[in-house]
């Protein structure tokens, strides 16, 4: 599933493509139960000859203001991706959603196993879930997270999964950031020591940016398709694969049903 760096370059994609201060004109949508608010009449007639303000990103949302106090909001599912693309380029058969713009452009919308979102509302913190703050930003801290963790026994892997503690993070940036901070993902959050979350805090910051720099060299590199999907990660994500860092084998656990990578030996059961 696209996690915060993969929505994150999305959003650079699209600034990329200069769409702010373009104009829809026409949204085709192949594939209705993709459209969440409003009714799908009304997001196909309210779109046209609305101005595009900026592309801003929300954990794992792109949202795109628009000169009507509007937002359209893209959520990209399990697999989904967009780019800008000539009007003469022959529509790819996985793209379900096409918004032809004033330039003569059309902004796809890539959208393999149809999870993706689509919103246009006046509102946009109403029609989202409740989103806790940007891992890179001031409103992550060891203090905001030592409060969330605080008696709390739910394995701090799952804490982290919930979009509520923390936005953008998904499976892969959760155990790559536990991995490197060398916690084991089933420890009780709440006995985590400050030590242990000034580490984690760092790993998570450090996990997203090494990523985020990663898709913006293939950005450029691979301009006007940069890929959308890249292996960004350091811990082998396969069972008996070496550590990187002491050499014993990787293992596999289930986490809430999440399947985890770690290792045993870097990241104890017990602190
Ligand atoms: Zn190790």
């Amino acid at each position: 599933m696209p996690e915060l760096p993969e929505v994150e370059n999305a959003r650079r994609v699209l600034l990329r493509a200069e769409l702010p201060g373009r104009s829809i004109t026409r949204a085709n949508v192949g594939w209705a139960p993709t459209v969440k608010q409003p009714s799908l009449e009304d997001f196909v007639l309210g779109l046209p000859s609305k101005q595009i303000l900026s592309i801003n990103r929300r954990g794992k949302y792109i949202l795109l203001p628009l000169d009507s106090d509007e937002t359209f909001i893209i959520h990209l599912g399990m697999t989904g991706g967009v780019s800008v693309q000539p009007a003469s380029r022959e529509v790819e058969p996985m793209v379900r959603h096409t918004f032809h713009l004033d330039d003569g452009r059309v902004l796809w919308f890539r959208d393999p196993r149809k999870f993706g979102h689509l919103w246009l509302t006046a509102d946009p913190y109403s029609a989202l879930p409740s989103l806790g703050p940007e891992p890179l930003s001031d409103g992550l801290t060891v203090n905001y997270l030592s409060e969330k963790f605080r008696d709390r026994n739910a394995p701090v892997k799952a804490l982290l999964l919930e979009q509520s503690v923390v936005a953008g993070l998904g499976n892969l940036y959760v155990d790559e950031s536990l991995f490197h901070a060398g916690v084991n993902p089933t420890r009780h959050a709440g006995s985590l020591t400050t030590s242990e979350l000034v580490k984690l805090k760092d790993c998570i910051v450090n996990s997203l940016t090494n990523a985020i720099a990663i898709y913006d060299r293939a950005r450029e590199e691979h301009w006007p398709d940069p890929p959308s999907a890249l292996h960004t990660w350091t811990i082998p994500r396969k069972a008996g694969e070496p550590c990187p860092r002491c050499g014993a084998p990787i293992a596999t656990m289930r986490v809430r049903a999440r399947g985890t990578f770690f290792c045993p030996s870097c990241q104890p059961p017990e602190a």
